[in-house]
């Protein structure tokens, strides 16, 4: 399964101001640490109470289940396009 920047970007989204879809939610997962984790465990907000953070690594990469099937290979594809590729000039090679 591989996902077009297209989606990557729409998912990438679903982890801003998204504390509405977090509240909805059962499970969130973060495409940082790439773990899943219950909706209820996100309890800190930044961008003025808006974002969701991840419980587990503190980074504001939580996508809630109300917006996005979170999987593995998801969290994975998400991690390279936002904390592997961009780091390294967003030259994409896959
Ligand atoms: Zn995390």
């Amino acid at each position: 399964m591989s996902y077009t920047p297209l989606q990557l970007k729409t998912f990438h989204k679903a982890s801003i101001y998204n504390k509405g879809d977090i509240e909805i939610s059962e499970q969130c997962g973060c495409f940082y640490c790439e773990k899943t984790f219950p909706a209820k465990d996100v309890v800190k907000y930044i961008d003025k109470g808006r974002t969701g953070v991840c419980p587990l690594c503190d980074i504001d990469a939580v996508l809630p289940d109300a917006t996005v099937t979170v999987t593995p290979e998801l969290l994975s594809a998400m991690y390279w396009k936002w904390f592997v590729l961009r780091s390294s000039d967003g030259q994409e090679t896959s």
